[in-house]
């Protein structure tokens, strides 16, 4: 899909410009050494832009430090600063980094003033040469939109039509626009719908494309590859970001081989396909565990998407580990793929399902750990959707549809949520997960 050219720093997205990978930090903004450390990692692993939260003012002044100091080793990545809850935190950090992604369901709570604010963004980003992301959120539409519209894909396009009408009233073009979902239905839908009336009024911004809240391991990045390469392989998508709830460095590779695939650079390592009823045969000779498991998404997901396959049996060969040559037929590992598949396109539910965040600045406890803790304790509960978040500023509203939240107070607490409601407040974290369970239980047998 043809869209206009943004320029981010040295950086310019769409156009005729590849697909960026992009990825954010999860340190503290203010612990200026462990975020300048970590960027340079995330460069040297080929992030080609990286983000850092701003939770608060003082926060702007060590953004811009990150980035001198970036600069002073000669490392040109593009910066931005992601921003919630507040428009003047946006105003002041689009004058210290290369763009600044904006929440439209937090930016301001009145509407009026969000666009008096946002016209005040705009002219700091035209002197400063800054771009901004209108980065919305299927979890955090504002009541507005949800009143007249649902929480719908077509709710999250009509709430982001308003933002880029208002960047055109403004005469303002450096803008990249996403619609992330951990549903990745949800997302596919609502990417499909924006991308069809951009094309109808006649501009057509650049996309940012990200599963949110994917999780970790193998469903994090199965549940990604399914929803970026849906959308990759219609056209639409100009820059990639894997959230996984793990070192963000992990996230490269995953978005790397998007990228790389349909940059048309990589191809596929399926051998034959055989379609009945319905049903799909595939036979892989992969190199390597982690190429199967993403060339299997990107094969298939899609096409389980759109319902024009109801199921996907896994055959054929990979290499593991240790060099040694696995037969997929008949395997437990083949089954597990399958079901993993089937569950990220949401067509058969055999698990829990899960969404944590990524983590960021705003995290306040280990994430990675306590998020797998919860997987395991949890995991013959099949068909509760239970999250997992890193933060109470963001992580209520950011939970979607979550039966279930183990949301990070700060301090060594937690609040569990069920629904959109907490149930308990200020938690000790070694009791939160034992009051989870419990809680999901007795509500089961009730
Ligand atoms: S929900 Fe997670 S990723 Fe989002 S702001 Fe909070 S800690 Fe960061």
């Amino acid at each position: 899909m043809e869209t206009i050219e943004v320029k981010i720093g040295n950086l310019a997205i769409g156009g005729r410009n590849g697909i960026l990978v992009q990825t954010m930090c999860n340190t503290h903004t203010s612990d200026v050494d462990a975020s300048i450390a970590q960027c340079r990692r995330l460069y040297e692993a080929g992030a080609e832009m990286i983000r850092l939260t701003v939770p608060s003012l003082e926060q702007v002044e060590s953004l811009r430090r990150i980035r001198q100091a970036l600069r002073d080793e000669g490392i040109d990545v593009p910066i931005v600063a992601d921003v919630h809850f507040s428009s003047e935190i946006a105003i002041a950090a689009a004058s210290a980094v290369e763009k600044v992604r904006i929440n439209p369901g937090n930016f301001h709570k009145d509407h009026e003033k969000a666009r008096a604010q946002f016209a005040k963004l705009v002219e700091v980003c035209k002197e400063h040469g800054t771009a901004i992301r209108i980065g919305l959120n299927h979890g955090s539409l504002g009541e507005r939109i949800t009143n007249k519209y649902g929480n719908t894909p077509l709710a999250m396009k009509e709430a982001v039509m308003e933002w880029l009408d208002m960047c055109t009233e403004n005469n303002f073009y450096n803008v990249v626009v996403s619609l992330k979902a951990s549903n990745t239905y949800i997302m596919v839908e609502a990417y499909r719908l924006l991308a069809a009336q951009m094309q109808a009024n006649g501009t057509v911004f650049p996309l940012h494309l990200g599963v949110t809240e994917a999780g970790n391991g193998d469903s994090g990045r199965i549940k990604s590859a399914v929803g970026i390469s849906a959308l990759l392989s219609e056209g639409i998508g100009n820059t990639v970001r894997v959230s996984l709830t793990e070192d963000p460095e992990n996230e490269i590779p995953v978005a790397r081989y998007l990228s790389d695939r349909y940059g048309r650079r990589l191809h596929s390592t399926m051998t034959s396909l055989k379609i009945e009823n319905g049903c799909a045969t595939a036979t892989y000779m992969a190199p390597s565990k982690e190429r199967l498991m993403l060339d299997f998404a990107c094969d298939f997901g899609k096409r389980l998407l759109d319902k024009e396959l109801d199921e996907v049996i896994l055959c054929g060969t990979y290499v593991d580990e240790d060099g040694r040559t696995q037969n997929l037929d008949g395997s437990e590992y083949a089954a597990y793929l399958a079901d993993e598949l089937m569950q990220a396109a949401r067509r058969r539910f055999y698990r829990p399902e899960y969404i944590a965040c990524p983590g960021c600045g705003r995290t306040m406890y280990n994430l990675e750990k306590t998020f797998n803790e919860v997987k395991q304790r949890t995991a013959h509960m099949k068909g509760m959707v239970i999250a997992v978040m890193g933060c109470i500023v963001n992580g209520p509203g950011e939970m979607a549809d979550a039966d279930w939240g183990y949301v990070g107070e700060g301090n060594g607490k937690v609040s569990i949520y069920k629904g959109r409601t907490p149930v308990l407040r200020h938690v000790p974290e070694d009791e939160a997960i034992g009051k989870l369970t419990e809680l999901i239980e007795s509500a089961q047998a009730e």
